[in-house]
């Protein structure tokens, strides 16, 4: 970390020094950003957690287009949204199409079921994706004008377990990739015929208020009442605690849906709250919605009065089953959700999550330029066998090449100089012990997977019984 930082602020001086000699440099664009080691490496396994599970929940993996047409979003995602009004990419094509680049990956996947005929598969449908989504807002930490979203889509199910289901590989996801404390906040928003009563009540609510809402929420009492919740402006957030809750205006089946979906929740031992004004304003949501946050550590009651910290939010989704209907497809019952990935990284990076790297256990250290070809073939054995070994053929000096593999920390170090070549041997050499040991060179990988194999077992004992490393 301190190297990254050192690195960073050299190049900053670099570059200052460049641009006062009237060098162009150039900069990714503001909230745009680079992902690299050390961080890239939670990117890789969280992505490989994301994948390993759409396969145990039975999912296929959909790619699909960043730009689509604009109309597209502001059918589904609504025309009163921020997201929408005001964060949108929008560009004219050479050929006067209007794209936007897509700020979230659920209108996408309901284009390319319809377009592609996925409905006339056997159903239910369930397509998982993975990249990066656009949002002109301003960059705060962990939120970015481009960032990562995985996403999961359900497709001609309208069972709650489905539900239930959708919510459980949620927060699977976030506990396998190590966050600690994973919920889902939930609530139901009812269907088109229940939300006209609670629409009424809440513009009821609000009216009385109205002189002091936001400028927004006094346009939104008229365009759309439900997005009065999701204001952030104080003012506006202090009604909402009295404000009627969807809850005391579901109709028969929504009420019943939503007693189910809490039934498997509890079932499945999920740990869920329930949060009346949690509407998540987007136009094509119905029934159940939910979020999906991080308790962080410290909040964890210990003695009563600690610190209390927000729960951090990294995802959130719920059923959609007009969706499909909004964009001029069939009647398609539907429940998703999308993963803040580089938010789900801010968080593991603040509860200290370990990425799971792979170093290589051997090191293939040459001396001279015939060892080095000897070295450059070994290697492709090695590979083949699927040992995983460190290099540097560029390299002359054999101190260097010892440094390296100190730095790695591997067990074991592959040496061939002149002599090893000649003899067609290798030099096998225990980087704890300092002991080495000359192989015939077809013994090589033998004698290397029973080293690996016992000094695994080695660590194994020693963790197992508590010795100290
Ligand atoms: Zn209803
Ligand atoms: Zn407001």
């Amino acid at each position: 970390m301190g190297m990254q930082k050192k690195q960073i602020l050299k190049t900053k001086k670099a570059i200052a020094r460049k641009r006062s000699q009237g060098t162009q440099t150039f900069q990714a664009p503001k909230g745009m950003h680079d992902i690299y080691e050390p961080d890239i490496a939670l990117f890789d396994d969280l992505q490989d957690v994301v994948r390993d599970l759409a396969r145990a929940y039975g999912y296929q993996h959909i790619e699909i287009p960043v730009l689509e047409d604009k109309d597209l979003f502001v059918r589904s995602v609504g025309l009163d949204t921020d997201m929408v009004e005001k964060e949108m990419y929008v560009l004219k094509t050479r050929g006067r199409d209007i794209l936007a680049l897509r700020p979230e990956g659920t209108a996408g996947v309901a284009r390319a079921y319809i377009q592609n005929g996925f409905m006339y598969m056997p159903q239910p449908v369930k397509l998982w994706y993975w990249g990066p989504m656009f949002r002109y807002e301003n960059p705060q930490a962990g939120r970015y004008r481009q960032h990562i979203q995985a996403g999961f889509e359900f497709l001609g199910a309208d069972n709650p377990i489905a539900d239930a289901e959708t919510m459980q590989l949620a927060v699977r996801i976030g506990e396998s990739f190590g966050l600690k404390n994973v919920c889902v906040y939930l609530n139901s928003i009812g269907c088109s015929a229940c939300r006209v009563s609670y629409r009424k009540a809440l513009k009821a609510y609000y009216r009385t208020k109205s002189r002091k809402l936001c400028s927004d929420c006094k346009r939104r009492l008229h365009t759309n009442a439900l997005r009065l919740l999701d204001c952030k402006n104080e003012t506006c957030m202090m009604f909402r605690k009295d404000a009627p809750e969807t809850l005391g205006y579901l109709c028969k089946d929504c009420s019943a849906h939503f007693k189910k979906v809490l039934e498997f929740l509890d079932e499945m031992k999920i740990n869920y709250f329930l949060d009346p004004y949690l509407v998540r304003g987007l136009d094509y949501y119905n029934q159940t919605v939910f979020e999906l946050k991080a308790i962080p550590s410290q909040q964890q009651p210990v003695d009563g009065h600690e610190q209390q910290k927000e729960p951090l939010s990294f995802g959130g989704g719920g059923r959609y089953d007009y969706l499909m209907k909004m964009l001029g497809g069939p009647d398609t019952t539907a429940v998703g959700f999308a993963l803040g990935i580089d938010r789900m990284v801010e968080i593991a990076k603040q509860e200290q999550v370990k990425a799971k790297k792979q170093n290589p256990r051997v090191y293939v250290i040459q001396m001279g330029d015939i060892a080095r070809t000897k070295a450059l073939q070994m290697l492709d054995m090695l590979r083949a066998q699927g040992i995983f070994a460190g290099f540097d053929l560029c390299r002359d000096s054999i101190k260097a090449q010892f440094r390296s593999a100190d730095r790695l920390g591997v067990r074991y170090a592959l040496i061939i100089g002149q002599k090893e070549v000649v003899d067609h041997e290798v030099l096998i050499r225990d980087m704890e012990t300092g002991i080495q040991e000359s192989i015939p060179e077809e013994k090589m990988i033998e004698a290397l997977k029973e080293r690996l194999r016992l000094a695994r077992k080695d660590k194994i004992n020693h963790t197992f019984y508590g010795v100290p490393s």
